[in-house]
């Protein structure tokens, strides 16, 4: 369910007004779960920006932090771009390119930081492996707690839009 959007319930044409129900029922913990993440709580209403002014700012942040930690980590990136997915927060190609989302900008700075640190380890191990997490965890033993800040306010951060 999208941040901030009303929940939706997908039926087959099938479906009775009980099956309905019924499945209401079961999932009726989880919808208030996801209701409940869904109160804004990050005070993102306060950042009246453009997206080019928070564009050009995570471009800055993210190659600033990239550029440093690429040579502590002994790795050559090609290049950075600046995307705008609502669905993610960085990537690494297999020619090397590191894709940062720009709502990273909005985020606390040591959250910034990890995903840089994350896309420029998979420089060195392209998948999610166990030996890919040791190498995070070397470089940055406290990831768990910027993933887990990730998971919890991550999508009140990407449902964020800028001025027009
Ligand atoms: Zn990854």
């Amino acid at each position: 369910m999208p941040w901030g959007a009303p929940a939706r319930l997908t039926v087959p044409r099938s479906a009775s007004r009980e099956d309905v129900e019924r499945v209401l029922a079961d999932r009726r913990s989880w919808i208030e779960e996801q209701r409940r993440r869904q109160v804004p709580r990050l005070g993102l209403e306060r950042f009246a920006v453009t997206e080019a002014d928070a564009r050009n700012r995570a471009r800055q942040i993210v190659s600033a932090l990239a550029e440093r930690e690429a040579e502590r980590l002994g790795v050559a990136y090609g290049r950075i771009r600046i995307g705008g997915q609502r669905t993610l927060w960085g990537s690494c190609s297999a020619r090397g390119t590191l894709s940062f989302n720009w709502r990273l900008v909005l985020a606390p700075p040591e959250v910034v930081d990890y995903v840089v640190v994350h896309e420029l380890c998979h420089l060195l191990v392209p998948n999610h492996s166990q030996s890919f997490w040791s190498l995070v965890e070397r470089h940055r033993p406290g990831w768990r707690e910027q993933r887990a800040w990730l998971r919890e306010y991550g999508p009140e951060l990407l449902a964020f839009s800028p001025l027009r």
